[in-house]
């Protein structure tokens, strides 16, 4: 049996709490990414980059089915193997799928991956236990990858090599704010440049 009280108080206020957080995503989505969490597609990662200054972070939000093949909790041995050699991949590959001008001579600093980011995690707690399965049923690989430079970065061009590395991501929506610049493109197949 549903059971939902038409407590038209509660709604309100829950409904403008919602609303009221998808306003704030939205606001810091202009330098997060435009729409905040990108709608999770097989193939297409989101990338957000914020230059200031000679450094350069990107960010990744990748399915992981197009980074380690599958989107489930890696629990046994051969997924835990596949799946961190994937993460391990994505680590060494990074200075590489993100080419920056060569005479702006950086060098990755560091870099955070989250291997396994459920929606679920992401967002609000699921309405109920039907949604709650449907979520899980996808996962992303979260990243970010610090760059320092010893020129700054405006006025250069970002090119990608993230097809090269990992073959099913064919597709990278690109955000970019730098200094006080914004940018923004689609890169398929690794073709094209952003600005920076
Ligand atoms: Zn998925």
């Amino acid at each position: 049996m549903f059971n939902f009280p038409p407590e038209t108080k509660t709604f309100n206020m829950v409904f403008r709490t919602f609303f009221t957080a998808s306003m704030l995503m939205l606001s810091t989505g202009a330098v997060a990414g435009g729409k905040g969490h990108a709608a999770h597609q097989h193939g297409v990662a989101v990338v957000n980059i914020v230059g200031e200054g000679i450094t350069l972070t990107v960010q990744l939000e990748a399915p992981s089915e197009s980074i380690y093949g599958f989107e489930h909790e890696a629990k046994k041995a051969a997924d835990i193997k596949k799946r961190d050699s994937a993460i391990e991949k994505l680590k060494t590959s990074a200075e590489k799928m993100f080419v920056l001008e060569p005479g702006l001579g950086c060098k990755m600093s560091g870099s955070d991956i989250k291997p396994f980011v459920t929606e679920a995690k992401e967002n609000e707690k699921p309405q109920s236990k039907k949604d709650e399965h449907k979520e899980g049923t996808h996962s992303e690989v979260h990243a970010t990858f610090k760059f320092e430079c010893t020129k700054p970065v405006a006025g250069s061009k970002l090119a990608f090599a993230a097809k090269k590395y990992f073959k099913s991501l064919s597709t990278l929506k690109v955000q970019v704010l730098s200094g006080e610049k914004q940018d923004g493109t689609t890169i398929k197949n690794d073709k094209g440049t952003v600005n920076l």
